[in-house]
This record gives structure tokens, C-alpha cells and sequence, in this order.
């Protein structure tokens, strides 16, 4: 563990690009369930057909009670932890450029980092499903669910749900990024939500190094990834940051 430490610190300190990948298990130390894997929320049914389009289409008042409700205030309550705080250093250090993140809660913007790209868009606004009017998800009046827009239409998330696209600017400006770094940091992501999982596999193409950090293996583990280092991501962060600041 130690080694892999001094190796991804290394790694890292000698690399031109960087580039990461972040995955629900990078906003889990903030108090964030993730969809798979045991925790609060998403235990009580199954996010993969509550969070499909489909079903919102169908009753938007089932999905703004089950989710989107309990989402705003898991999220509304949500900081930054280490791992958010770590890849910010990280981007003050000179030594990240990039954040391609599958999350929609907006920690690492708050973090400090300046180039998040956000995969799967952003749950800090919604927007009309008439007019496409964009609000802000704290101003949105929800004393009555579904919430609508001053014209009557129903308002949803800016987020990709499943069975959506992902934003075409998002995954053009991503896959760039894959190709363009010589390290990507994948954190927290269980790799098998696509088109996201692809993106270690482009920059690996590219002759990337990949530095998986997640207490689990994944679908990219010793085939992609040219390393694991198992831990939760805020505490990996962490040891890494002190590693580089020692080399510094
Ligand atoms: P996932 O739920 O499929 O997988 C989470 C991964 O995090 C797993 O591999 C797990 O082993 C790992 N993990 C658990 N604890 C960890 C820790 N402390 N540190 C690091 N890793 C840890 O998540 P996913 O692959 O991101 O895909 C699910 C989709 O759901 C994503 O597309 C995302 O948009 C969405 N989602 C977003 C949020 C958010 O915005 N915070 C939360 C839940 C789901
Ligand atoms: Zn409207």
C-alpha cells in the first residue's frame, strides 16, 4: 500500500497531463449513497429503473417523491471531502488539469477545481420540460411535487437520467482528454456505466498510465488499470497529497 503510494506520488509529479475519472465512490465520505453497493437511500429500490427516463416520462411524481426529493437533501447538505479536496490541490500543485466527473453533485466545483467536466450534467439547476427554462434546484418551490416552471411545465433534473444522452459537448471534450493525458486517476467508479467506463480504456489506448484508487476491483482492475491502490478515496488522496508535498 505504502509503495503504490510513492508510486502514484511519483507517477503523478512526473506526468505532463493528468486527468481524472470520478465515480459515485468519490462523493461517498461527503455522505452521498452511492447507486450500487450497500447504503441509505438506494437500498429501498432499484435507482437503475427509478432513475430511467422511462419512468420519469411516466409518473414524474413517483420519481420526484422517491429520488429527486431525497437526492436534494442528501446534496443540499453535502461538502467537499478529501478526495474532492486532494484532486483541487492537486489542480494548485499544477499537476491535474482535468476532472471528468459521472457525478452530479457539484463538490469538486466546490472544491476548487476549474475544468469539471460533468458526464452526466448537473442536479444544481433543473429545467422546464416545456420551455426549457433553467432554475436553480434552491429555488425551486417544492411545496408541491412535481414542481413546475411560472409556464406550468413540469420541471426535471439537468442531469442525465439513465436511457438519456450524455451531453454531446461532455463526452467530445472527455474523450480529448482521455487521449490527450499520460495519467488518468480513475476514483470510485465501478466502470460499468458506459459511455463513462470507456473513457480509461481511450486514454489507455493512448499510452496512459491508469491509477485505479477504490476500496474494491473493478471491471478495469489489472486489465486497464496498470494499478489498484485499495483504500476509500478521501484517505488515498490524502497520503498521496503528503507524499507530493515531501517531494516538492
Ligand atoms: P457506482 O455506484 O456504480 O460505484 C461506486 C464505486 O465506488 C464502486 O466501485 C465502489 O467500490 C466504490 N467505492 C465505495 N466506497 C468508496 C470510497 N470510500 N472511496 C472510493 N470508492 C468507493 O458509481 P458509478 O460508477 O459512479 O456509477 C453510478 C452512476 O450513478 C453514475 O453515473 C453517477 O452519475 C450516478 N450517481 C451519482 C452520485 C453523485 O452525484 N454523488 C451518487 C450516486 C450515483
Ligand atoms: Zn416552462
Amino acid at each position: 500500500m505504502d509503495d503504490l503510494i510513492k508510486k502514484a506520488a511519483k507517477d503523478l509529479t512526473g506526468a505532463k497531463m493528468v486527468a481524472a475519472l470520478t465515480g459515485a465512490g468519490a462523493s461517498i465520505e461527503s455522505g452521498i449513497p452511492p447507486f450500487r453497493g450497500k447504503g441509505g437511500l438506494w437500498e429501498k429500490f432499484d435507482p437503475m429503473e427509478v432513475a430511467h427516463i422511462d419512468s420519469f416520462l411516466q409518473d414524474p411524481v413517483k420519481v420526484w417523491n422517491l429520488l429527486i426529493k431525497g437526492m436534494k437533501d442528501v446534496l443540499d447538505q453535502a461538502q467537499p471531502n478529501d478526495c474532492h479536496k486532494g484532486l483541487a490541490r492537486l489542480e494548485e500543485l499544477g499537476r491535474l488539469q482535468t476532472v471528468i466527473t459521472q457525478n452530479i453533485d457539484g463538490l469538486h466545483q466546490l472544491a476548487g477545481n476549474t475544468d469539471v467536466i460533468e458526464f452526466h450534467g448537473t442536479f444544481a439547476s433543473q429545467r422546464c420540460m416545456e420551455c426549457n427554462a433553467h432554475m436553480e434546484t434552491r429555488r425551486v418551490d417544492m411545496s408541491e411535487i412535481p414542481p413546475r416552471c411560472h409556464c406550468g411545465g413540469i420541471l426535471r433534473p439537468n442531469a442525465v437520467f439513465f436511457g438519456e444522452m450524455i451531453p454531446q459537448e461532455a463526452l467530445w471534450r472527455s474523450r480529448q482528454v482521455a487521449t490527450d493525458c499520460d495519467v488518468m486517476l480513475v476514483i470510485g467508479t465501478s466502470a460499468v456505466v458506459q459511455p463513462a467506463a470507456l473513457m480509461p480504456v481511450v486514454a489507455k489506448e493512448s499510452g496512459a498510465k491508469i491509477i485505479e484508487i477504490n476500496p474494491e476491483s473493478t471491471l478495469l482492475t489489472g486489465d486497464i488499470s496498470d494499478y489498484l491502490i485499495k483504500g476509500p478515496a478521501g484517505e488515498v488522496m490524502k497520503d498521496i497529497l503528503a507524499q507530493m508535498e515531501k517531494m516538492l
